[in-house]
């Protein structure tokens, strides 16, 4: 029971209103019956009441004889009385002593012409519906007459109603009982199954999986903890992955640091030019350490949540030029071409300019890192309602198989490749988040040998830009 609780208590609940219900009911089918049968019961004995009047009143001396005839023969008790309260006839079983159901505010009733009905309960408990009429000739009224009819029969009617009642209320009862407790079953169950599966995956016993029966709010319920349980799953998975990668790539850099260095303070170099390419490759190395830790910095920040935007009014075209500033001498070094090109009427738009200058210098420095000649274009545009920024390389590009994953971190395109032009392998997984957290899109597009295209797009609902400039 402890476990069933849900169950229990919901089957308390629905017996206890369908007891009220069944209660109720009960009354009211009891009450109904009997009215019914207590009014039958008055109109006949009335009716017999005026059979007896008419014939006292017959002027024939053999009315007397009919009369208690009659009665015994329809199992009643007679009662003639005059004003004074003599009676002047009796018949039927009851006692005629006993004459307490006679009231002279009734009688008195009777002989101004009306009738009476009244139910009487002697001393030995016998219950009784009694009639009283008057028995009038020529106008004058001589007596009243009362007549007595025993209640037993409708009693034991009635108790054959109530016992049917009782029976069928009873068996109402255990039919409810047996289908709230399979209700109860039905509806408890599966919250149990789901209580030990939730236990089950706080273990750590993440391949739990619940089975959906329903469509209902249960089956939807099952369902999210089952969702609940993929997601752990990959977060643990990608966890993992995410720690193996991580030491690895902290290793490599490391291994270089100390292996280099070593060979510098052991003076294991045999030229001056060959200790400064040494030099070179720890100063190299341990600027990739520092860059790698500043980009894991700033991943996990935004896969914690914890980076908060600096919504501000700013100029795309202005922010896109002044990041072309920044790498134009990295393109120049290789002799690249880096042009910027606008289209629409210019607006300002709000969001974070840090962040979208970051955006826009990842792509940028990607674009110079890859590509070894031709040019990088830049294209921003400006739509009705949205604005879009391409970064088109002429470069080495993405093997079409490759480019669903070049946004998970440390994904690289040719390992050797990207440490050799000293890539981290995070920063397109940042690019992205920064973009998804500003609720944008990124769109690659690239060809091998031919070149990269990155189209990032944001949707500015009106709030968001602000006349032309
Ligand atoms: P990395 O720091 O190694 O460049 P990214 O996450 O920025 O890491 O990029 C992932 C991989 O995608 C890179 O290793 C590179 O091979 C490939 N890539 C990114 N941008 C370009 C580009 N413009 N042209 C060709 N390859 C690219």
């Amino acid at each position: 029971m402890r476990n069933n609780r849900i169950g229990f208590k919901l089957g308390l609940v629905i017996i206890t209103v369908f007891l009220i219900v069944l209660l109720f009911l009960g009354f009211a089918i009891d009450r109904m019956f009997t009215n019914f049968y207590s009014a039958e019961m008055q109109r006949e004995n009335e009716e017999i009441t005026s059979h007896f009047a008419v014939m006292a009143n017959a002027d024939d001396t053999t009315s007397e004889q009919t009369m208690k005839t009659f009665a015994e023969f329809s199992g009643v008790s007679i009662f003639n009385i005059l004003k004074n309260g003599e009676v002047i006839l009796h018949s039927g079983i009851h006692d005629s002593a006993d004459r307490s159901f006679i009231r002279a505010s009734d009688i008195d009733k009777i002989f101004s012409g009306e009738k009476i009905n009244l139910q009487y309960e002697d001393t030995a408990g016998h219950r009784y519906m009694v009639s009283g009429q008057p028995i009038s000739s020529g106008g004058v009224i001589n007596s009243a007459l009362y007549v007595m009819s025993s209640t037993e029969q409708m009693e034991q009617s009635l108790s054959g109603v109530r016992n049917l009642l009782l029976l069928s209320g009873m068996g109402a009862f255990l039919l409810a009982l047996g289908i709230t407790w399979i209700i109860a079953q039905i509806l408890s169950r599966p919250l149990l199954q789901m209580q030990s599966a939730t236990r089950k995956i706080a273990q750590g016993e993440l391949e739990t999986r619940l089975e959906i029966r329903s469509k209902d709010e249960i089956g939807t319920l099952a369902e999210a903890i089952n969702d609940l349980a993929v997601d752990l799953q990959r977060y643990r998975d990608t966890r993992q992955e995410f720690f193996s990668n991580i030491s690895h790539e902290l290793r490599t850099p490391i291994t270089y640091l100390e292996g280099y260095s070593k060979v510098v303070k052991e003076q294991l170099y045999e030229t001056e030019e060959e200790k400064d390419r040494y030099l070179d490759i720890i100063y190299q190395e341990a600027v990739r350490l520092q860059h790698l830790v500043d980009d894991l910095f700033d991943l996990a920040k935004m896969e914690e949540g914890r980076i908060s935007l600096v919504p501000e009014w700013i100029d795309l075209s202005e922010l896109i030029e002044q990041a072309v500033r920044k790498v134009e001498l990295k393109a120049r070094n290789k002799s690249l071409g880096l042009n910027i090109n606008q289209s629409g009427t210019a607006i300002m738009v709000r969001a974070d300019g840090k962040r979208m200058e970051q955006i826009v210098l990842n792509l940028l420095e990607n674009a110079i890192r890859y590509t070894e000649q031709g040019s990088i274009d830049v294209y921003l545009i400006y739509g009705s309602d949205s604005i879009t920024i391409i970064v088109e390389d002429t470069g080495v590009g993405i093997p079409a198989d490759e480019l669903p994953y070049i946004f998970e971190r440390f994904y690289r395109v040719e390992k050797s490749r990207s440490r050799q032009y000293g890539g981290t392998g995070l920063g397109l997984s940042i690019v992205k988040k920064l973009i998804e957290i500003q609720c944008g899109q990124i769109k690659v597009t690239s060809e091998a040998g031919i070149g990269t295209r990155f189209e990032i797009s944001f949707v500015l609902p009106p709030e968001s830009r602000e006349g032309g400039i």
